[in-house]
């Protein structure tokens, strides 16, 4: 997997808070959607403390797109979101093939919440307010039982990429791709047929990072080209691109 591997980055989301993220073989990756972000602040300092590695995501839209198009050993999930319900967006990954597991984090009381929500697809559920130990306790039986699991391949005509060994092959040729290249691929392949906006683009790759160079893109782009064939991805002029 072309993650940065070994390396250190800083990254902001919304501008709100910056969480440091290290990603290397053996560290477990959890992705947190919270919009509460003083919540956010203080669920990613408690798990930091137990030695996981967190990425945040303060909306519907940024914690799908991360756990749609990269890897993480599991996800905390919020169902009340601003910008889409947090039971849409684990439909919606279950929907894709996402099978990491997913805790959610439910208000007091709501009995229905849990029920819609593990009906949903979640794998189990903590109530709010809750303390840092019984969620990393309840994250750490998820990831084990979760380890073994093979992560589903990605199949559009005759292109297949693996999120598991980070690899892609056309008509069972690999093809050597960048980690940038590699990213794009994966969330157009997750997003396919759907009209993909440049900005959309630059989220998912900067999200990360700390330049955005709306210019990256389309040299990506044509570069994902010239690998997977002219026709792979169209130019929807004024609108952005099309994979499938
Ligand atoms: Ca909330």
């Amino acid at each position: 997997m072309p993650t940065r591997a070994g390396t250190a980055s800083t990254i902001a989301i919304h501008g709100i808070v910056t969480i440091t993220s290290i990603t290397w073989e053996g560290v477990i990756r959890i992705l947190l959607v919270e919009d509460n972000p003083d919540l956010a602040r203080r669920l990613a300092e408690g798990l930091r403390g137990a030695g996981f590695v967190v990425e945040w995501a303060a909306d519907g839209q940024t914690g799908y797109a991360l756990g749609g198009s990269e890897n993480f050993d599991a996800v905390i999930l919020d169902l009340g979101l601003p910008d889409m319900k947090g039971v849409d967006v684990l439909k919606r990954w279950r929907q894709v093939g996402r099978e990491m597991p997913v805790l959610i984090l439910t208000a007091r009381g709501s009995w229905t919440e849990k029920v819609e929500g593990l009906n949903a697809g979640a794998d189990d559920y903590v109530t709010k307010p809750s303390h840092i130990q019984e969620i990393t306790a309840r994250l750490r039986a998820l990831i084990r039982r979760s380890a073994g699991k093979p992560m589903p391949t990605l199949v559009h005509n005759d292109i297949e990429l693996s999120p598991a060994s980070g690899t892609v092959t056309v008509g069972g040729n690999p093809i050597e791709l960048t980690a940038q290249e590699f990213r794009i691929l994966n969330y157009f392949m997750h997003q396919r047929g759907r009209v993909i906006s440049q900005s959309q683009l630059l989220d998912h790759l900067y999200s990360l990072e700390t330049e955005r160079d709306p210019n990256t893109i389309e040299v990506y782009v044509a570069r994902l080209r010239r690998k997977l064939g002219r026709d792979s991805i169209k130019t929807l002029r004024g609108l952005g691109y099309r994979f499938g």
